[in-house]
């Protein structure tokens, strides 16, 4: 199995960290061929703005939403989840695969960066710790769409849709490693 984490711009290289330390081997992806050995490509947090022109300019805009759409199992976090929304509440072009409408910077000044345990049973009994940082929050779901994860207000902040996952936080700068396992396991085939 071989997991590529787009490295534009963000948190790649901790996504990139656990995945070594699961034993996954993990390429940063800068280029669209790099594409073509992978079978799952993690989008992650940072600016959405930064990512989407960097997608752009190397043309890897289109080349991943076709591999999306074929199935290629894809998880966004933070700014990957907002790039993976079909719908933005402030309009801008993504990759228009998930059937989310996403909302960025969701929470205000106050609380632009906090850590919550969430339950996600997904993962298991024990609840998951997560970070938040200038997060997007999920604001509507289409029909084929699981929430995986929910704040106390209830607003959802972790989705799936088949092969494509979605959390507005940031696993990767925890030692919790479910999340990224249950990818895994989606990759596998067995999630
Ligand atoms: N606020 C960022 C954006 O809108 C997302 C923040 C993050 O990825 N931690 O792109």
């Amino acid at each position: 199995m071989r997991i590529g984490v787009l490295a534009a711009q963000g948190a790649f290289l901790e996504h990139i960290a656990v995945l070594r330390e699961l034993g996954v081997n993990t390429v940063p992806v800068r280029l669209p061929y790099q594409l073509d050995a992978l079978d799952g490509l993690i989008i992650p947090g940072g600016e959405s703005t930064s990512i989407r022109r960097l997608m752009l300019d190397y043309d890897l805009m289109e080349r991943i939403k076709a591999r999306a759409r074929k199935g290629l199992p894809v998880w966004g976090t933070c700014a990957g989840m907002i790039l993976l929304a079909k719908e933005l509440s402030e309009p801008d072009e993504t990759l228009a695969v998930m059937d989310i409408k996403v909302k960025r910077n969701a929470f205000g000044r106050q609380k632009d960066s906090f850590e919550t345990r969430l339950l996600i049973s997904a993962l298991g009994e024990d609840p998951f710790p997560a970070i938040f940082i200038r997060a997007p929050i999920i604001e509507k779901v289409g029909d084929k769409v699981d929430v995986l994860a929910r704040l106390e207000d209830e607003t959802i902040v972790a989705a799936r849709q088949k092969n494509l996952l979605a959390c507005a936080f940031h696993p990767e700068l925890t030692k919790d490693t479910r999340f990224h396992r249950y990818f895994l396991d989606i990759v596998a085939g067995s999630g």
